[in-house]
């Protein structure tokens, strides 16, 4: 029989993180309810920039250990802007825990939302709908802790490309696009890249020219990041996948939440093969922690892509079925109810989202 019963590494962090943490676990719970035939342990996993501050380490061994042993983290944000290392850093221990675990496929879905104003006059903008599917693991964010020094002169910083690495994040971008193209979409891939001026870009595109030949089902192209910025502002309805380097994906996911409405609307999830983390694109966001401004879409729909993730890995329908009722749920409350979030000028904070979303569920 299927596993039912999921535990469930929860990571609040610091700031907005355990606003909208709290609005997830209320939601989860609904769902559970409603949906039925599935249940979670909820574990609490202290860890952040606060945590730092009382107990001089960001994650402890046991915080570690309780993550790594769960069937999935939910993490909330973490980082506060006066709380640094010795050396000046900011507290991130989310970069530690995509090391240490091998999340090394970041997935950003960007999606519109009907209902929502968006940035865009064209009326395509409604269709937006592609998913970023980030290396996280190497590029230039292979540097990180390695960047040379020469006095007050140079620095230098390296970016790496692995063959591994790359043809692992191919593939994992081939099978997103392929599911997706399973549900409707054009079963399209895009690398985006600077092939054109450095050596390792080039060889990655090579590696994924080479991996796209082993799945002619799908629509294979490359193009430059710097077209990729235009495309994604121009025309980023054309869209399915787009596969890049670590940094790339960094900016272009940033691009994606703004298109759909903002940071408070930005999925995501981080995933290796044996675990993975799922947590919304934005930070702590301390300008407006305890104020109750805090939009919870991203944090809900993130969470969704937990129940999906954990639905496929242990073949257990229900949950999969949950993650389909959570994201339409998410993505009908707007057009029901026609609350605009503070984020985009509103009046609706996260109380009101989280009780419209949880009405949806319920139909209640
Ligand atoms: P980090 O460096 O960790 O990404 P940051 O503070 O630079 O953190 P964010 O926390 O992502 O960046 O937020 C940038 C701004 O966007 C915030 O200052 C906040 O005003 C707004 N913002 C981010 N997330 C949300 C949200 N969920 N709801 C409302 N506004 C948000």
């Amino acid at each position: 029989m299927s596993k039912s019963r999921f535990r469930i590494a929860v990571l609040a962090g610091d700031g907005i993180g355990v606003e909208v943490m709290a609005a997830a676990l209320e939601v989860v719970e609904t769902l559970a309810e409603h949906v039925g035939g599935m249940g979670f342990d909820m574990l609490p996993v202290v860890g952040g920039a606060r945590a730092y501050t009382e107990t001089g380490q960001a994650l402890s061994e046991t915080a570690w250990e309780d993550a790594e042993a769960a069937d999935a983290i939910l993490f909330g944000a973490m980082g506060l802007p006066d709380v640094r290392y010795p050396d000046g850093t900011e507290i991130q221990p989310q970069l530690d825990l995509r090391a240490r675990l091998d999340l090394y496929a970041g997935v950003r879905p960007v999606r519109s939302i009907p209902g929502l104003p968006s940035p865009l006059a064209d009326v395509r903008a409604a269709d937006i709908d592609f998913t970023i599917v980030r290396e996280q693991t190497e590029g230039i964010f292979w540097s990180y802790g390695r960047g040379k020094r020469e006095g007050n002169q140079v620095a230098e910083d390296t970016i790496r490309v692995s063959r591994p690495a790359t043809e692992r994040i191919v593939d994992f971008a081939q099978a997103t696009a392929l599911k997706r193209k399973g549900a409707g979409r054009p079963g399209k891939l895009t690398l985006v890249d600077k092939a054109n001026v450095l050596g390792s870009m080039a060889f990655m595109r090579q590696i994924f020219e080479e991996r796209s030949k082993r799945k002619p089902e799908l629509r294979s192209e490359a193009t430059y990041i710097d077209a990729a910025a235009l495309g994604l502002v121009k025309k980023p309805w054309d869209y399915d996948v787009i596969v890049t380097e670590n940094q790339f994906g960094d900016i272009l996911s940033d691009i994606g939440a703004a298109l759909i409405g903002g940071m408070g609307f930005a999925p995501s999830a981080d995933i290796g093969d044996d675990h993975a983390l799922f947590q919304p694109c934005h930070g702590s966001a301390p300008d407006i922690m305890g104020t109750g401004k805090a939009n919870p879409t991203a944090m809900l729909l993130s969470a969704a892509m937990m129940l999906d993730w954990l639905g496929e890995r242990h073949g257990h329908a229900k949950t999969s079925e949950a993650a389909r009722v959570l994201e339409d749920a998410v993505r009908a409350t707007y057009a029901a109810t026609g609350l605009v979030p503070f984020e985009l000028g509103g009046r609706a904070g996260t109380a009101e989202i989280t009780k419209a979303v949880k009405q949806q569920i319920t139909g209640r």
